[in-house]
């Protein structure tokens, strides 16, 4: 906190991770050699830079953009971009420690990175967002690379601004290889890709009411956000029988009283993917209601699934949800529940998973796309599918086994941090202070 007095976020995920970690290092002091922690807080470089690009009327318009490398411990560095007027070096250096274990998580041999602008996708027109990828590539292009920084999309980044970003990087390189992940199918993506967070979410949530011996059929099931991972989030939900009674943006909430049915969902796709429309263009139509200003966290269900940003469901939201009988709370997003809520689930004593756990299908995805492009092959849906499936498993595991607690239920919060950090140690303490 004193050395980043003004980035709130970063300090908040530290304070998460530090806070669950403490009892496991108590017991294992090996893990407090060679500055391990002081080492594990601070990220091994980042690059802030200016984005100039030329909008359509020929104006100069100047962003700034950011490449946060956390840890390259236990292989490249790899991460997403995210394109939001609120990112800031304090959200992106807190994403990018999320992601230094949730990557160690997934199995799979990735470091930890973040990166973005405060450019607004939002009103622009097509060539302006493929001017401004490009103009940020002129200066990323030096600093990513397979085996060093592997980046990929995030919040307001997706299939369209990783092409353009990634056929920059193929021009700047001279390289056939793009390095980004989520990239387009005609040249190097995986299938799956764009469903892995949302359906891996899901997975993840069977697995818990699974073994808490809790019925998924049937259940209500709120979701916040209505962007790639809330989209497949529910698609997936429904299809294991849950009943999706709300989607968001940042205008409000979307609220399907008897669940969304598949053609409502595929409207609200097509209206947010294609026509990049507001939720409230729907609010005139009798299947909804449309509230204005406000997030699900009030309508009564059993699972709730935050998937729109961080800190959007706060200590009231929980003691609401709580209060109306839920019983699973899992984050699609990356730290979308503030610490107070956080802290009113573990109470409660209902079933909660942070994102680093949940959400971790979508990277592990990537990490198989970075598979099949140095195989040179591609998996059908149905392998990757399965692998998908069975890395959510494998989390849910390393999550049991690091975080049962005496009374025999799952503290996914400790059970995450300490998986992920043992192997990110691990690895440090081996190669030396570096
Ligand atoms: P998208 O840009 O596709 O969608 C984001 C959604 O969240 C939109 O509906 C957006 O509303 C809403 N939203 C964004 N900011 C706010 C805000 N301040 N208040 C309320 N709503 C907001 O992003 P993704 O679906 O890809 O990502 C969502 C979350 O999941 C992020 O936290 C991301 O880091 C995390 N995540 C994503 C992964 C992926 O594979 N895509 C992987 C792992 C985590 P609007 O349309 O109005 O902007």
């Amino acid at each position: 906190a004193r050395r980043d007095p003004h980035q709130p976020e970063f300090q908040q995920a530290v304070r998460e991770v530090m806070e669950s970690l403490w009892p496991f290092l108590d017991q294992n002091p090996q893990y407090r050699r060679q500055g391990l922690l002081e080492r594990l807080v601070e990220p091994e470089r980042l690059l802030q830079f200016r984005v100039a690009w030329l909008d359509d009327r020929g104006q100069t318009r100047v962003n700034r953009a950011w490449r946060v490398q956390h840890s390259a411990a236990i292989g490249p560095c790899k991460g997403g971009m995210r394109f939001h007027p609120s990112v800031n070096a304090s959200i992106l250096k807190f994403l990018a420690f999320e992601q230094t274990f949730k990557n160690a998580l997934t199995t799979l041999p990735m470091g930890g990175a973040k990166g973005g602008s405060d450019f607004d996708p939002k009103g622009k027109s097509e060539t302006e967002v493929m001017r401004f990828c490009q103009a940020l590539m002129f200066e990323l292009y030096r600093h990513i690379g397979a085996d060093t920084d592997v980046p990929a999309g995030d919040i307001g980044v997706g299939a369209r601004e990783v092409g353009y970003m990634a056929g920059m990087m193929k021009k700047l390189s001279n390289q056939a290889a793009c390095v980004f992940t989520g990239k387009g199918l005609a040249y190097g993506g995986s299938l799956m890709r764009p469903e892995a967070t949302g359906f891996g979410l899901i997975y993840f949530v069977e697995q818990m009411l699974h073994y808490a011996r809790r019925e998924t059929h049937g259940a209500r099931v709120l979701i916040s956000g209505a962007g790639n991972v809330a989209q497949f989030a529910a698609i997936k939900a429904m299809e294991r029988g849950g009943r999706v009674l709300t989607l968001s943006d940042s205008g409000g909430t979307l609220y399907a009283r008897d669940g969304f049915d598949e053609d409502a969902l595929a409207e609200v796709c097509t209206l947010k993917n294609v026509r990049r429309g507001r939720l409230s263009e729907l609010a005139g139509d009798a299947r909804f209601e449309y509230l204005e200003g406000r997030s699900p966290w009030h309508i009564p269900a059993e699972i709730a699934l935050p998937c729109a940003t961080q800190n959007e469901l706060d200590g009231n939201d929980a003691r609401t949800l709580v209060h109306n009988g839920a019983v699973c709370v899992a984050e699609g997003a990356n730290m979308p529940s503030t610490l107070e809520a956080v802290e009113v689930f573990q109470q409660a004593g209902i079933l909660y998973a942070p994102g680093k756990a949940s959400n971790a299908g979508g990277v592990a995805t990537s990490g198989l796309e970075m598979s099949q492009n140095a195989l040179r092959l591609s998996w059908t849906h149905a392998e990757v599918d399965a692998r998908l499936h069975a890395i959510m498993m494998e989390i849910h595991a390393l999550c049991v086994r690091h975080g049962t607690r005496a009374d025999r239920s799952i503290n996914y919060v400790q059970g995450a941090n300490v998986a992920g950090f043992v192997k990110v140690a691990d690895a440090m303490l081996a190669q030396g202070v570096c």
